[in-house]
């Protein structure tokens, strides 16, 4: 029987708040360890009594069984991640440590086991003879678990099995491996400057960081740390030719250089494994392995997405450099443009040309305005949503702000909590967190959260935001409605429950209505006098949001395309010399066209953390998938009028209500009459297509 939990503990039963909102006001963190272990143990009774119940499988004892276990777990694990990641404490770190590798083991435990497998064959079987009939949703999800399995290896017989798991484990360390070398190389990459004179230009903010850096590992002078991409942002505003090149090329170096904290032994051997992997378990190469559980399918289809890009992509960066060039001559006459100049040259001739600085437009985005008449002004007209602010009741921290989202009739839709502003606690970057899934099993209604790092003015004054705020805005959003416009019947394909190369499509869909005139005259307003912005300045945002996309495009896809070509080696064609890393590179990039010698790939391999630290492996190509998707839906909307409730009606009821209920391929087929285009993605960043 499951470990009993005191039933004062507020995870013991589901809140009672409105709309199921976990009750943080009660929940302190001593109660999410034992709630965690008590889910587990409920989890694992539960799977067992399914697993041995001698009828026959159908729909409702064993898919809709499987959906109903676990509902412990679920609320213990939504309310602790999201806190773990906006308001985190010592206390709550600890929890993380002990509890993540064991929830992992958890899953395991859960979904290798052979009777589950078995279960779920036989229960294919029986829907193939037309014994039982199963409605569309189940019919995916008995797909989608069936793949899964097999995917994990379940289908193997043991020895094979044996092999994978330590493989995975051997992946696992060797991933750990390579991001804690890779964060000691990156600390030992850190460029000192000891004469100020070579500062020039640095902010005072970035010197003085440069400077506590430096302090702080106890050297004398100023410490330019680096970021994990490949172009430092600092070389920006770094005058001084001679340290933008040191910075840039301590970047290029990271892991590639001997010694102990070179990564490329550990990468060459986490290809080959990942290779032997994919072969074991069927595919031709891990590649493969890796699309087919996207809506990609095939490596095949990623490449035909990618390469036809690269050429276009390229021959826009050579354009672009071509501008660059006469500006960096203006200052060095007998210099050729380098990788580590182009940032700084870049800023310049975007100057020269837009005059466009946050100063000027950010009295014109207030948060608060940007929020009620920009975000959710574009979502009721588009959706018929309203938002009511709900003070009476609280989020996990102060700053979060409760809102009750209703339909056109009065109908509740569900809750959207907004947490917006940085502090010590939180992450960086922007995200949104689902609190409950909606679903129609449960009779529950979404509870979303979206979180962002806006400084905080001094008390009193206003909020006001730069223009790439505004677009996180919108964009978190999307993914929030995703969430909150869910209509599914099963939890485990509730709104933002797709496959990962897609899921950044709706909020990139979302962001299109920042630019929509009728949206951004209500929004973006001077905060003391009223006025709307200047029509010139709208204007002028618009025209630079194409420039400088070649380079932006160009070292995207070098990342994205060195990704796949890693990830396309059989085995035995790894090579074992750290030395043919380079080459490597060099030639994978050269296949696909992408020869632009002051453009970098966004990652090189030796410091790929997305692909070689884990997470993202074979799967970098997701984000420029999703906007594919994006720029066509877009141009979709364009076509049939923009921004009108009969349009967000049909974009609601084929997709975004949809969520994980079915392919969201044949969803956008739905919509679109057609496969997805890149047209709208080429004309988007000012990209020619260029014939191959
Ligand atoms: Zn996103």
């Amino acid at each position: 029987m499951p470990v009993s939990l005191d039933p004062t503990n507020p995870f013991a039963t589901p809140s009672t708040l409105p709309y199921r909102l976990p009750d943080f006001a009660a929940i302190r963190e001593e109660h999410y360890l034992p709630a965690f272990e008590a889910g587990m143990a409920e989890q694992r009774a539960e799977f067992e009594q399914v697993l041995t119940d001698p009828a026959e499988p159908d729909e409702e004892n064993t898919l809709l069984a499987l959906e109903r276990t676990g509902r412990l777990l679920d609320r213990v694990s939504s309310a602790f991640w999201n806190v773990v990641g906006s308001d985190s404490t010592p206390g709550l770190e600890a929890i993380e440590e002990q509890i993540a590798p064991r929830l992992s083991e958890h899953y395991d435990l859960l979904y290798l086991d052979r009777r589950l497998f078995d279960r779920l064959e036989a229960l294919d079987a029986r829907a193939g003879a037309g014994e039982v009939d199963l409605p569309d949703d189940a019919a995916h999800l008995l797909e989608h678990l069936r793949r899964d399995l097999v995917r994990a290896g379940a289908a193997l017989p043991t020895e094979k099995q044996e092999q994978v798991t330590r493989i995975n484990a051997r992946i696992a360390a060797l991933e750990a491996t390579f991001s804690r070398t890779l964060l000691a190389e990156s600390n030992d990459s850190a460029v000192l400057v000891t004469d100020p004179a070579e500062l020039a230009g640095l902010a005072d903010a970035e010197r003085a960081a440069a400077r506590e850096a430096a302090a702080d590992r106890g050297m004398d002078g100023w410490l330019l740390e680096l970021s994990l991409f490949s172009t430092q942002p600092q070389l920006v505003t770094l005058a001084n030719r001679e340290v933008r090149r040191r910075l840039h090329q301590a970047s290029l170096a990271r892991g590639s250089r001997g010694g102990e904290h070179d990564t490329r032994a550990t990468l060459l051997e986490l290809v080959r494994l990942r290779a032997e992997r994919a072969r074991l378990l069927g595919y031709e190469h891990h590649a493969a392995y890796v699309a087919e559980d996207g809506t990609a399918k095939t490596a095949a289809a990623v490449h035909a997405m990618l390469a036809p890009l690269a050429p276009a992509a390229a021959a826009n960066a050579r354009l672009e450099a071509v501008d660059l060039q006469r500006a960096l001559q203006a200052d060095e006459p007998d210099a050729t443009l380098e990788g580590w100049d182009w940032p700084r040259y870049a800023e310049r001739v975007r100057n020269e040309r837009y005059a466009l600085d946050d100063a000027a437009l950010r009295p014109y985005l207030e948060l608060e305005r940007v929020v009620h008449e920009g975000v959710f002004r574009a979502a009721h007209e588009l959706y018929g949503l309203d938002f009511t602010e709900r003070t009476d009741l609280v989020g996990y921290h102060p700053q979060v702000r409760v809102f009750e989202v209703s339909d056109e009739h009065g109908h509740p839709v569900g809750l959207f909590l907004g947490d917006y502003y940085t502090r010590a606690s939180k992450q960086g970057g922007a995200w949104m967190n689902s609190l409950v899934d909606q679903s129609r099993l449960f009779d529950e209604l979404p509870v979303v959260v979206n979180n962002l790092n806006i400084p905080k003015p001094p008390d009193g004054e206003p909020t006001l935001l730069t223009w790439d705020f505004v677009i996180t805005l919108f964009h978190e959003f999307g993914h929030a409605l995703h969430g909150l416009l869910s209509d599914v019947r099963l939890p485990s394909q509730s709104g933002t429950d797709v496959p990962r190369d897609v899921v950044e499509f709706p909020s990139q869909v979302n962001e299109m209505w920042a630019w929509e005139p009728e949206i951004l005259r209500h929004y973006a307003v001077h905060h003391v006098t009223g006025e709307p912005m200047p029509a010139e300045l709208v204007d002028t945002l618009r025209a630079s949001r194409r420039f400088n996309e070649g380079f932006a495009t160009t070292e995207y896809l070098g990342a994205a395309l060195l990704d796949q070509a890693w990830h396309r080696l059989a085995p035995e064609d790894v090579p074992d010399d750290v030395a043919a890393v380079e080459p490597f590179e060099r030639s994978a990039l050269a296949a696909v066209g992408i020869d632009v010698p002051a453009v970098a790939p966004r990652y090189r391999s030796a410091y790929f953390k997305h692909v070689f630290g884990g997470g993202y492996a074979a799967a970098y190509y997701s984000y420029l998938w999703s906007e594919v998707l994006d720029a066509d839906t877009v141009e979709w909307f364009a076509e049939n009028g923009g921004l009108r409730r009969d349009n967000g009606e049909r974009f609601r009821s084929a997709l975004l209500s949809r969520g994980g209920s079915a392919d969201m391929m044949d969803l956008f087929r739905g919509l679109r009459g057609r496969d997805p285009e890149v047209g709208p993605l080429l004309a988007r960043r000012g990209l020619s297509p260029v014939s191959v």
